[in-house]
């Protein structure tokens, strides 16, 4: 049993969904996990904000995203087909939706919004791949992947999901699914957080028994660097699963981190290949330790604050007192990406979002002084040395310099 997820960006045109079919004809899968095209997911959560505030631009938003499937789905398959005839449903089922009053509650109003974009990405390669004469079967997330009702980051249920999907792993030919999205109890629609389809692969390839899962990428692997941003990047051809997480982690934006856990639990190898360059190998992940400190990897975090908090009646940084504080962290939903304290301070980096910001200097302005600076970068380095540091460094202002004896991270302005 193989399981691959095919991204965004392998599935932005129609050249690249007959392109994804070549790969299927090439190296075969069992499930096929996807995610919505290009980058529909940011299109729905613009449809979203409209519907949520009743902006006037609502119809001209729904209209470009029709328009992109619509345009992409009759160059395939012609206009009297079947598959134009299911693409027409969930548009008149988004139609429906959005004439409803919206929910109080904005994660819940996204979440039954946001997942058609994978409703039709899968819909378009389920009709495509029929034509050119797949056995193939559609799968609907919504009702296999269980979740709670925690809105746009839903957690699973395991032993529900796991029952669901059962009975469909026995049938024959392909089977077509989408990531990143499920469904609730209570019948709602729910989603995994951003970037979740690599996990929902996961996830299905741990379930399945699969022997292992794939991801198809614009990049030829596991780099080590984001090539987007770095010049003369590096293949890690053969990781595993501990360097991968701890690469996630800290934000190396090519695996969804929550990806690695439940692949590793089961000994599932990762194989991330190029969609682009499909007969290479690629990089895989799994339990072989060997190679994982022979090349220095660079993640960088853009848009950061660096807060550093002094208690004001000199009390010590002590136990009680960051319980305390990481207690509010959790409660806001900061997600802290560096810590460090001295006797009486606590630095901390974290993603700049300006409500949660704003939210924590209201809490602990009384008992604390507080400094911050804003937009500063945050680079890890993995397997770092003198040279890679002085790299990364040049000649930038350094506030922090963090090393163990694997990772070192530096705060720069
Ligand atoms: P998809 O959503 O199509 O699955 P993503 O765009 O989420 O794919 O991930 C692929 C992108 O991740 C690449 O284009 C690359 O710019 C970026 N990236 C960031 N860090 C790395 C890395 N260490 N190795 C490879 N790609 C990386
Ligand atoms: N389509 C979703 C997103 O863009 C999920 C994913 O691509 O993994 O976040
Ligand atoms: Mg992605």
């Amino acid at each position: 049993m193989k399981v691959y997820k095919f991204g965004g960006a392998s599935l932005q045109t129609a050249g690249s969904i007959r392109n994804v079919v070549s790969i299927l004809q090439k190296y075969p899968a069992d499930v096929v996990v996807v995610s919505a095209m290009g980058k529909m997911t940011n299109a729905f959560e613009e449809l979203v904000e409209s519907y949520f505030h009743h902006r006037p631009d609502l119809q001209g938003k729904f209209d470009r995203i029709k328009d992109y499937h619509m345009d992409i789905a009759r160059e395939l398959f012609g206009d009297n087909s079947q598959g134009i005839l299911d693409l027409e449903k969930l548009f008149s089922a988004i139609s429906e939706r959005l004439q409803k009053v919206p929910f109080v509650n904005y994660d819940k109003t996204y979440d039954q919004v946001v997942p058609y974009g994978e409703m039709l990405s899968s819909t378009i390669l389920y009709h495509y791949l029929k034509q050119e004469g797949f056995h193939c079967q559609w799968l609907d997330a919504t009702e296999i992947v269980h979740t709670d009702d925690n809105f746009r980051e839903a957690h699973l249920e395991v032993i529900k999901t796991q029952e669901n999907l059962k009975p469909t792993l026995h049938t024959d030919g392909l089977k077509l699914t989408q990531g990143f999205i499920g469904g609730c109890k209570e019948g709602y629609m729910t989603t995994l957080g951003r970037e979740g389809s690599d996990y929902t692969a996961a996830v299905i390839a741990v379930f399945s028994g699969a022997e292992d899962v794939t991801i198809w990428k614009d990049v030829p692997g596991l780099l080590n660097a984001d090539p987007r941003h770095f010049e003369k990047t590096q293949i890690l051809s053969h990781i595993s699963y501990h360097e991968a997480v701890e690469l996630a982690f800290y934000g190396a934006k090519v695996i969804h981190p929550k990806t690695i856990k439940p692949l590793q639990n089961y000994h599932i190898p990762m194989y991330v290949r190029s969609f682009l360059e499909p007969d290479k190998p690629g990089s895989l992940i799994d339990s072989a330790t060997e190679w994982d400190d022979n090349i220095t990897s660079y993640i960088v975090k853009h848009n950061q604050v660096l807060l550093t908090l002094k208690t004001m009646d000199f009390s010590f940084m002590a136990e009680d007192h960051l319980h305390h504080l990481y207690g509010l962290f959790n409660k806001l939903g900061i997600k802290l990406n560096l810590m460090q304290n001295s006797a009486i301070t606590l630095s901390v980096c974290f993603d700049k979002e300006e409500e949660k910001l704003e939210s924590l200097l209201r809490a602990v302005e009384k008992t604390h002084h507080f400094k911050y600076n804003e937009g500063v970068d945050l680079v890890t380095l993995r397997h770092y040395n003198p040279e890679s540091i002085q790299r990364v460094i040049l000649n930038r202002k350094v506030l922090i310099d963090q090393r163990n004896r694997m990772t070192a991270q530096l705060v720069m302005e």
